[in-house]
């Protein structure tokens, strides 16, 4: 498939299938939904949020438990999402996360629920999550340095993280993935933080740097490459690539000193897998995104509380999927980053 160079205007709805499922131009179908449920955080990592935090939402503005509820089931129901995630902001900032989860379970029961978190309080929460209905959660640490760590984000939790992440393998929030963001200041710690999370059981993915920081300094010849991180953990672990478990996995794997356990890494900007997405997002406000990287967001919060039916939201759905462009374009002469950041979107 053809990467546009640069994303621009809206495509016209001409030619869509007749079917219920969320097709692309491109031949993709999107089966993976990922809700933000808040803007609050309580960490500052520096590639992701500012130091103040976002702007507060105001409480009409965010969706309601009961809205995300019937998002969510619409899409399972009508739309062919076979797996949810949540995600923010930080989701256990959201006290009404366990209410959104066990409605989300009742009304869709087979449909695996993932969390990603960055573990902060988590240890207090797993057991009444995975009680719930919560299937699995990814946690999010970049380094087991507790000066890194602060550094990083702002805040001094790392010993609230480690102790989420073993919490959540003991109540089996199972299999328990770690995501850790490659930077500079990160990259000499690999090693460590790889031999932390097989010490736990935790599945370690490393993810390429994406130019959706709040301070705006992400650069392309700064950013630490999929093949940096290869060179470090080569020196101490011995690495052999085994590829995706499937097509649509954004983390290519390796085994580590010969398996079973692997390492992770998801290279978004150096071997970027926009062909085979299978992505579809929502804000925490309500607002339909078809990509991390999209210029166009379809309101539809604003939809249901105009009183528009199940069959009128799967439509405005369906639409926003069928613009979706081919690919991000970082590599582009000319990209220009979209307005929100990580945490405003929701990764
Ligand atoms: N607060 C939760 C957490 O940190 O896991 C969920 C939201 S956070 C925005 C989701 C994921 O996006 C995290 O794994 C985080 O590391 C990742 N992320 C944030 N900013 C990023 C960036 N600029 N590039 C790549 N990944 C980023
Ligand atoms: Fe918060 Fe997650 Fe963004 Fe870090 S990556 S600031 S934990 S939303």
């Amino acid at each position: 498939m053809g990467i546009p160079a640069l994303r621009s205007g809206l495509p016209s709805l001409d030619g869509r299938p007749d079917t219920p499922l969320l097709v692309d131009r491109f031949g993709r179908v999107a089966r993976d939904l990922r809700v933000s449920i808040t803007e609050k955080c309580s960490l500052r990592c520096t590639y992701c949020m500012p130091e103040e935090g976002l702007p507060p939402i105001p409480r009409d503005e965010l969706l309601s438990a009961d809205e995300i509820i019937r998002l969510v089931t619409l899409a399972v129901r009508e739309l062919g999402v076979r797996e949810v995630r949540f995600t923010g902001g930080e989701p256990l900032m959201r006290r009404e996360l366990e209410q959104i989860i066990a409605g989300c379970h009742d009304a869709v029961p087979d449909t695996p629920l993932a969390m990603t978190t960055n573990g902060v309080g988590l240890e207090h929460r797993a057991k009444a999550l995975r009680d719930a209905g919560l299937s699995r959660v990814n946690v999010s640490l970049d380094t087991v340095d507790r000066l890194d760590f602060t550094r990083l984000t702002r805040r001094d939790r790392l010993e609230s993280v480690l102790n989420g992440i073993r919490a959540a393998r003991d109540v089996g929030l199972t299999p328990l993935k770690v995501n850790a963001v490659l930077m500079r200041e990160n990259l000499a710690g690999a090693p460590d933080l790889l031999a932390w999370c097989l010490a736990e059981g935790a599945e370690l993915r490393f993810i390429e740097e994406m130019p959706l920081d709040a301070d705006h300094e992400w650069a392309r010849d700064h950013m630490v490459t999929a093949a940096d991180l290869l060179d470090v953990l080569g020196k101490r672990f011995t690495l052999t690539e085994t590829g995706r478990i499937d097509p649509s996995a954004p983390a290519e794997r390796w085994l580590v000193d010969d398996g079973p356990a692997t390492v992770g890494i998801i290279a978004t900007v150096t071997r970027k897998f926009c062909d085979t997405c299978d992505r579809t997002r929502l804000t925490a406000e309500g607002r339909l995104r078809s990509c991390l990287f999209s210029d166009h967001e379809f309101d539809v919060r604003g939809a249901m509380r105009a009183g528009a039916t199940n069959d009128e939201i799967a439509d405005l759905w369906r639409g926003a999927m069928w613009q979706k462009w081919a690919g991000h374009g970082i590599d582009a002469a000319g990209f220009v980053p979209p307005e929100r950041t990580m945490g405003a979107i929701g990764g």
